[in-house]
């Protein structure tokens, strides 16, 4: 913690004084090291931030007072992936909290098209955790191959931030929802919002259960954020044409691949990660309608931004450490 100037706003960019930003995993890896993300030290963490607009160019659309979030990514808006909408691909994208200054502070600064107003009635410690783990569950489950009402999906580690919102985006969708944890207060709670079938992996056998509970079919979909540990039972859960989706791989990435199993039962794996402007925008307005809230687990003074971050690594949460500074 230390003070650093307000940052300077530039003609395009608008100043949001924060009012809550919540914790992600990447923020552990930028604390701990971020080789790979180009960065220059001292840089300010938190890919979240939500908040109330300071300053903002007249033809922004955005003014003083207004409630807005910031979608992180600070995309170029001009190469292939930005002029089809798939912001999350841009050649130049530069996300805020990795490649600029982030969230964790009183004000943060971003280009006008990344600032996406909010209704004045939303709670904005619940708007500072929406758009990162939301908003990448939202494109896994809806992006490029939709789950649909009256489906099965497995969530493989129900706790996370991701994890968590998975289940809430598709109970929400008319799906069926199975999850599995180590931890049966996590199961329980993932009952609680409205998971069908709960599996503790450290006593059950996670594809035999899945199978049990779907009249040996196995799940049309797989939610995996943990890669290595739970890949196999993943797979082993899928019915023959089903898709598996990662946005993770906190245990390990490099899990055998089983490529006989994946062409035979015609299986579809892919990846993804973050969400696009018209996803955040989708996002917005189901939170905005009340109908979605993020899952709080426990709320953190900026002062005490210590202690979240001990929070998060210790991985005891269920749902969203959140940062407000207010
Ligand atoms: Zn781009």
């Amino acid at each position: 913690m230390r003070d650093v100037p307000a940052p300077v706003r530039r003609a395009g960019e608008v100043l949001l004084r924060v009012h809550a930003a919540a914790l992600n995993r990447v923020d552990l890896y930028m604390r701990d090291s971020g080789s790979g993300i180009t960065h220059s030290l001292p840089q300010t963490l938190g890919v979240e931030a939500a908040g109330v607009v300071v300053e903002a160019d007249a033809d922004s659309g955005l003014v003083p007072g207004q409630k807005a979030v910031i979608y992180s990514n600070a995309f170029c808006g001009q190469c292939r992936y930005c002029l089809a909408g798939d912001q999350p691909l841009c050649l130049r994208a530069h996300i805020m909290g990795e490649h600029r200054d982030g969230g964790f502070a009183e004000y943060v600064a971003m280009p006008a098209r990344c600032v996406l107003p909010l209704p004045d009635h939303v709670d904005l410690a619940e708007a500072g955790a929406l758009l990162a783990a939301y908003l990448t569950a939202w494109r896994m489950l809806f992006g490029k191959r939709a789950l649909r009402p009256g489906e099965t999906v497995l969530v493989a580690g129900v706790g996370g931030g991701v994890a968590v919102a998975c289940l809430q985006l598709a109970v929400h969708a008319g799906a069926r929802v199975l999850v599995t944890s180590s931890s049966d207060q996590k199961l329980a709670r993932a009952q609680a919002l409205g998971a069908s079938g709960a599996i503790n992996y450290r006593r059950e056998k996670v594809a035999k259960r899945v199978m049990e509970m779907t009249g040996g079919e196995g799940v049309d979909m797989v939610i995996d954020s943990s890669g290595a540990a739970s890949w196999d039972d993943s797979l082993r859960s899928l019915r023959r044409g089903g898709r598996l989706v990662t946005c993770g791989a906190t245990t390990g990435s490099n899990p055998p691949a089983d490529l006989q199993r994946i062409f035979i039962r015609q299986l579809e794996v892919y990846g993804s990660t973050g969400g696009s402007v018209e996803e955040c925008r989708q996002l917005i307005a189901l939170f905005a309608s009340g109908a979605v809230r993020p899952v709080i687990d426990r709320r953190f003074a900026l002062d005490d931004i210590r202690s979240a971050f001990d929070a998060l690594s210790d991985g005891s949460q269920f749902g969203k450490l959140v940062v407000t500074m207010t």
